[in-house]
Formats: C-alpha cells, sequence, structure tokens
C-alpha cells in the first residue's frame, strides 16, 4: 500500500488529468464526480480517501466491503461496483448506501424485496454491458426497457442513472463508442419513461478521458489513485 504522501500526489495529477478532460469536453468540472475504488486495498485506502475530502468509496464485493465497513469508524458512503449474486443481495443492501451493478431482474426484484423488508430506500444503477463484452455482466442495451420499467415500480428502490464498463481494449474508440451508446440509451430511456437517470458512471483510470468527453457524471478510479491492487483477507 503506498503512504499517505504518494496517494495525494496521484490525487492532485488525477484532478489534473480530470481537469484537462473537462477541458477539452468544454463540460464544467462540477459536473464529474470521482468515486476511489477501495477493492482489493487496506483499510487504509479508505481512511485515505476521507482524509482527502471524498465521502464515497466503490467496492466490488459484499464481504470485503461487510468487513471494511464494520472495522471503518469514520463517516463514508460505500457503493457497490461489482456483480452480486442473488444469495448475497440482503448483505448487500446491509452494507450498501448505493448499488450501481444491477445487472438482471432477478437482482433488481431481490434488492428491492431486502430494502422494503429493511424499512430504507436503496439508490440503484442499471448496468448495461453496452460495449457487448462477454467477458462483463450487465443487461444488454435490449433489455434495458424492462429493467428501466421494474426499476421504477419497485418501491424500495431509487433508480439514479445507468453504469457501464468499457471492454478491455487498447483502442480508445471502443471505449468511447460504449460509453456514447450508455449516453444516447439514458437520453432514449429518458424521455420516454419521463424520468432523469441523472447519474452515468463510467470511467476507470484508462478511460476516463472517453467517458468524460461521452457525458459521464462518476468515474470510478483504483489504480490511478492507490497503484496496482493486493489482495486483502476478508
Ligand atoms: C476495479 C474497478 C474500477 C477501477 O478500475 P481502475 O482501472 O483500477 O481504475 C472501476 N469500476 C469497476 C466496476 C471496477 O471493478
Amino acid at each position: 500500500m503506498i503512504t499517505f504522501e504518494e496517494f495525494e500526489a496521484n490525487v492532485r495529477s488525477l484532478q489534473k488529468r480530470i481537469a484537462a478532460a473537462c477541458r477539452d469536453a468544454e463540460r464544467s468540472e462540477n459536473e464529474v464526480s470521482l468515486l476511489p475504488v477501495t477493492k482489493n486495498h487496506p483499510l487504509d485506502a479508505v481512511e485515505f480517501a476521507a482524509q482527502a475530502g471524498l465521502s464515497a468509496v466503490g467496492e466490488n464485493r459484499v464481504q470485503e466491503a461487510g468487513y471494511k465497513r464494520d472495522s471503518y469508524t469514520g463517516e463514508m458512503r460505500w457503493e457497490l461496483i461489482g456483480h452480486l449474486q442473488s444469495n448475497k443481495a440482503k448483505q448487500a443492501v446491509a452494507i450498501f448506501d448505493r448499488v450501481q451493478s444491477v445487472d438482471s431482474l432477478k437482482i433488481l426484484r431481490r434488492l428491492d424485496r431486502y430494502a422494503g423488508e429493511a424499512g430504507k430506500t436503496l439508490p440503484i444503477l442499471l448496468q448495461c454491458n453496452t460495449g457487448e463484452d462477454p467477458n462483463k455482466y450487465g443487461f444488454d442495451v435490449e433489455s434495458m426497457n424492462e429493467a428501466v420499467e421494474l426499476a421504477l415500480e419497485a418501491e424500495a428502490l431509487q433508480l439514479d442513472g445507468l453504469m457501464t464498463i468499457a471492454p478491455l481494449d487498447d483502442d480508445p474508440v471502443v471505449a468511447k463508442a460504449a460509453f456514447e451508446k450508455l449516453r444516447d440509451l439514458r437520453d432514449e430511456l429518458s424521455a420516454r419513461f419521463g424520468c432523469a437517470l441523472k447519474e452515468l458512471s463510467m470511467g476507470m483510470t484508462g478511460d476516463l478521458e472517453q467517458a468524460i468527453a461521452a457525458g459521464s457524471t462518476q468515474i470510478r478510479v483504483g489504480t490511478a489513485l492507490y497503484g496496482a491492487r493486493e489482495n486483502v483477507q476478508a
């Protein structure tokens, strides 16, 4: 794990990258929020984020996030960005303040049921595999109508927007296409259902410039902030 000084330097260079990307896209920096991804890093990563004034972190596993949430005494919001197995939906509702990786109708129904039972409203994003990557989870573009319809009907869920992960590819054109597809899909669904779907969670260390150019409102960044991931016992 890197030191806090190294982390601060990484935050500063990342902020420069974000600022440059926003300038190129003629967008205001205020429109793009940063979600530090602390998965596979020790609890210090969460503390570093808090000290840098960041108020939420992204984790991809229920068990690891649960352990960190229990151990962390400070103020923090926890967002799930990894695939959720349906047998862990109840735990996820207890741990996470938002689930970005809702990728099936089954998970959507379960989260609604458990959030309802817990008496809370759970903010969610629908993950869409706009890059049609066979190695990625997410709804197909064709299934998104039905998913949005069900999410809007779900009494214990609050649909904030959409999320995607671009296919792993050295050609930035591939990521750009996946991000633009998510934005266009959002515009279409938003008009059809009369809902804002304001959040477009897209862009990571390797492709945040393409994502910001395509309208991202939240980038999820691990490596550029914390360096290479280690394994954390949880
Ligand atoms: C790990 C992960 C990230 C962060 O990736 P980096 O390339 O390390 O910035 C972002 N989003 C999701 C869904 C992830 O699983």
